[in-house]
């Protein structure tokens, strides 16, 4: 599967063995090419609709004035500096300013010589960025989120530092050293294919209570330890609609950051039809054919009727991908 979706497609080199060379990390760090984007709080720096990028070679318009040059030297030294990956020769890196005070972020980007930046909400700004952007700002964001829900070691309560340009922390108690790596959680999604003895196959989707009323998504969850992601797709689909589940074919995969989830998509045959729904989950759920699917609305679109999920989520591709196939069987 060669599917373009949001998050995929990571353009850089992560350079994983040479991030642990602290000085061919400080003299990246300081290269003329190197490129910063800039964090605070789930936001990303803009200059009005374009991310920002800041570099001493290409970023001619902008001088970095004393104060904030400073203040970019300290987040360097501070360690709240991450190395996200290579392009060619350049390097780049994320500033994490999420310990500026809305006050004192305020003041930094009136200080810098530079009008119209302004931070916008990563969510919110993913129509803004093409896919490489995308992928490389997700792995940033759910990165400095890992950072941030590891700084005391979890065996011992002491802080924790940071090491190999963000990507590894060490518990800075002499007496227990333990390394802690970037986290990852797996959560299955699937949509659940019928197909009854005369008349179009349908698909189980559902109103979930964590997404608005009215769109219609694929079901979901967490893997469970010591389970297969086979025997996770099979237990979430009966938990949550009491539908028994074959045939479990793996489709496509997603970073998801938010915080640092990775989606993997699945198609699978229903065994049953009758619905019986966890409510603590699921408002609704019901079977639809592709042809009652291509008439629903778009997500955040104003129509009262049923909506299918945001285009950049894996659950829209599984229903996009299922569509398309049935609808052309049913013309050919
Ligand atoms: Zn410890």
């Amino acid at each position: 599967m060669d599917n373009e979706l949001t998050f995929c497609k990571m353009p850089l080199d992560r350079a994983s063995t040479l991030r642990k060379n602290q000085s061919w990390l400080e003299q990246k760090l300081a290269a003329t090419e190197s490129c910063f984007y800039f964090y605070w709080r789930g936001k990303y720096l803009y200059l009005e609709e374009r991310l920002f990028v800041y570099s001493k070679a290409s970023t001619a318009d902008l001088t970095l004035d004393c104060s904030s040059s400073a203040l970019f030297n300290q987040a360097i030294s501070d360690n709240r500096v991450t190395f996200l990956g290579t392009e060619q020769d350049a390097a780049y890196f994320v500033c994490d300013l999420s310990f500026l005070t809305d006050v004192e972020m305020k003041q930094w980007l009136d200080k810098l010589a530079i009008q119209k930046l302004k931070f916008i909400d990563f969510r919110s700004s993913l129509t803004l960025l093409n896919q490489h952007q995308g992928a490389i700002l997700s792995y940033a964001k759910a990165l400095i989120h890992w950072q941030k829900s590891a700084s005391f070691c979890g065996h011992c309560g002491e802080k924790t530092k940071l090491m190999d340009g963000g990507h590894r922390l060490v518990c800075q108690n002499t007496g227990c050293k333990k390394e802690h790596f970037p986290r990852t959680d797996p959560a299955v999604i699937m949509l659940v294919e019928h197909q009854p003895k005369s008349g179009p196959a349908v698909c189980l989707l559902a109103e979930h209570h964590r997404i608005p009323e009215k769109v219609f998504s694929t079901l979901a969850g967490f893997v469970d330890p010591g389970e297969s992601l086979q025997e996770a797709v099979a237990r979430e689909v009966f938990e949550e609609a009491g539908v028994k589940t074959t045939d479990i074919e793996f489709i496509d995969s997603q970073p998801w950051p938010f915080p640092h989830s990775l989606m993997i998509g699945f198609i699978a045959r229903a065994q049953n039809t009758e619905l019986c729904l966890e409510e603590e989950e699921l408002r609704s759920a019901d079977w639809f054919t592709a042809q009652e699917l291509v008439n629903f609305g778009e997500w955040g679109d104003e129509s009262d009727g049923p909506k299918l999920p945001r285009k950049e989520s894996i659950s829209r591709l599984l229903i996009d991908l299922w569509c398309q196939k049935q609808l052309s069987q049913s013309s050919g």
